[in-house]
């Protein structure tokens, strides 16, 4: 999960119709989030939902108001539901540098910790959330859930190949590759980011593609 950067233009729909997700909401929102889930940052084809950052059961005041709502997929939304209204806003905080995402493939999942001198509420509950998505909600992962995990650790071992052919011939060739999967669009950009960060050779390299959304 990272940064969004939303447009300041609300949809006309929103102050005109009583609705929450007309098209031109999900133009606005297709476009500002890149096509991605602003929650699991999978890219969204078909299955994607106008979702409300603080849930219409607790804010119903919050509806139709454009700052609340976002893209998410049918996977995300209803694991977010009405239990977690209270995670770190990604338009106000970055939210790339405040958790640590990383993957423990040796486990079989994904670790999310906030960075300890910015640890509040919102932060463990933005974990919990990110760590109830990634790794399942029970003992063991629904199918559902293992079926995401495996798109997730097929595209991230994707990414550590690039990165690691950079590593062993740094030619201009490789590094665009890496670069490349490294664009606004591409997804699991939070994971991504931490990994280059974690390597003062890759960090010196690739500083500057990994400050998308910090308007
Ligand atoms: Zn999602």
């Amino acid at each position: 999960m990272i940064r969004v950067a939303k447009s300041p233009n609300v949809p006309q729909s929103l102050t005109t119709t009583k609705a929450y997700d007309g098209e031109d909401v999900h133009q606005q929102l297709e476009c500002d989030q890149h096509k991605k889930c602003y929650l699991c940052e999978r890219r969204l084809i078909t299955d994607f939902e106008v979702e409300h950052f603080k849930s219409q059961d607790n804010n119903s005041d919050l509806r139709q108001n454009w700052n609340n709502l976002f893209w998410s997929c049918t996977y995300c939304n209803p694991k977010k539901g009405k239990r977690f209204d209270d995670i770190l806003n990604p338009t106000k905080v970055n939210i790339e540098d405040e958790i640590i995402q990383t993957i423990d493939f040796g486990e079989r999942k994904a670790c999310f910790e906030p960075i300890s001198i910015k640890e509040t509420e919102e932060h463990r509950n933005t974990c919990k959330f990110l760590l109830n998505i990634h790794n399942g909600t029970g003992r063991l992962r629904t199918k559902r859930e293992e079926n995401f995990f495996k798109y997730m650790v097929g595209k991230m071992n994707n990414f550590y190949s690039l990165i690691n052919q950079y590593l062993d011939n740094p030619t201009d060739y490789n590094c665009n590759l890496v670069k490349e999967k490294l664009q606004i669009d591409k997804e699991f950009l939070g994971f991504k980011y931490w990994i280059i960060k974690s390597d003062t050779q890759l960090v010196k390299v690739f500083a500057n593609d990994i400050i998308w959304n910090k308007k």
